[in-house]
């Protein structure tokens, strides 16, 4: 079967693999949709993942299918289920795991792999992360899964609360996404971002403030679109220091900051100590998704409420991956692209 590997840095290519016999527990997927994702151009860029993957690997994390073949053991799920696998699986057991803080689990099993034509999902993620669709739920909307779980738990940390005002900085898929699901909640969103398309396509979905970022700073953008506005919370989706520490100024005292992207390793951020202090701010970050996030980002994306063909707005085959990495590489406007790699 044919399969995208990374082998290094800016270094993907599109290979011939054997099918590897399924062991105890295991199911195979034949991939029907995948997506494009942030998080794979920033490892594409590096060459490796401290956690998720080390090269020469398969590649890809968002994706949903059909299965194909069930392991020895597996009496749940059968050949032809629709399904959707989170990238990941706790382990259940370690202290992280028992505060219900997965997350961070301690043994957090990763999978990599959606840029091909099928993949083995590995036993645990069978037990705790593989999650039927149901028949009216396309697999491009299925495979939107994980960046949305991930957002869903971003905006629980950051109690957002109906009524409060958000600021999101940043018109990547995940930017978007935590502003629509922050209206589907009740709150009042403005987006603040770069990329004509982007922000047009933001406008589309309905976010009630769009500001286009130019090329300026995030601060001056947001203090004369709106002057005077205060904002509850702060969603930062860039990962640069600079937003981070941005994020901090445009917060009202006693509001609450999220700091969702994650930032270039190594890097530190300034901030205002008497600002934290005298204004009581609650800062905080998050990383990646729980078991219970993924059902509930499932649960939104089958409801029907979110705009969810303005988030995949362009689409490549398996063999155009690698072009699709460059484009991306170089600022391409898209939101996701959807790869279908069996044709
Ligand atoms: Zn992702
Ligand atoms: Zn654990």
């Amino acid at each position: 079967m044919k399969v995208a590997r990374l082998h290094g840095q800016r270094d993907l290519r599109i290979e011939e693999v054997e099918d590897v016999p399924l062991q105890a527990g295991e199911v195979r997927v034949n991939i029907e949709a995948a997506l494009t994702c942030g998080t794979d151009l920033k490892v594409w860029r590096r060459g490796y993942h401290a956690r998720m993957l080390t090269p020469p690997c398969r590649f890809g994390h968002e994706f949903a299918g059909r299965i194909s073949e069930v392991g020895p053991g597996v009496t749940d799920w059968s050949v032809g289920d629709r399904v959707v696998a989170a990238n990941s699986a706790p382990c259940g057991g370690c202290p992280a795991c028992r505060r219900g803080q997965e997350q961070l689990c301690a043994d957090l099993l990763f999978l990599n792999g959606a840029y091909g034509e099928s993949l083995v999902i590995p036993e645990r993620i069978v037990r705790r992360n593989l999650l039927r669709l149901k028949p009216t739920t396309d697999f491009r909307t299925a495979a939107l899964t994980e960046p949305l779980a991930c957002v869903v738990l971003g905006l629980d940390e950051l109690q957002v609360n109906p009524g409060d005002r958000v600021l999101v900085i940043g018109s990547g898929p995940i930017g978007v996404m935590a502003a629509v699901l922050a209206q589907v909640g009740g709150a009042e969103a403005t987006l603040v971002g770069r990329g004509a398309e982007r922000l047009t396509a933001a406008r589309r979905m309905g976010i009630s403030q769009v500001i286009d970022l130019g090329t300026g700073d995030v601060e001056t953008a947001v203090r004369s679109a709106e002057p005077g506005a205060t904002f509850d919370a702060v969603f930062e989706a860039v990962g640069k220091p600079e937003t981070w520490a941005a994020a901090t100024r445009l917060v009202r005292p006693g509001g609450r900051v999220n700091w969702f992207g994650g930032c270039p390793a190594n890097t530190t951020v300034t901030v205002d100590t008497g600002l934290i202090h005298y204004s009581s701010l609650t800062l905080r970050a998050s990383f990646h998704h729980t078991p219970r996030t993924i059902r509930r980002a499932l649960d939104l994306l089958e409801s029907g409420v979110l705009p969810i063909a303005e988030w995949v707005t362009a689409e490549a085959s398996l063999d155009e991956l690698p072009a699709v990495f460059q484009r991306m590489d170089s600022g391409s406007s898209a939101l996701k692209t959807l790869i279908r790699p069996r044709g």
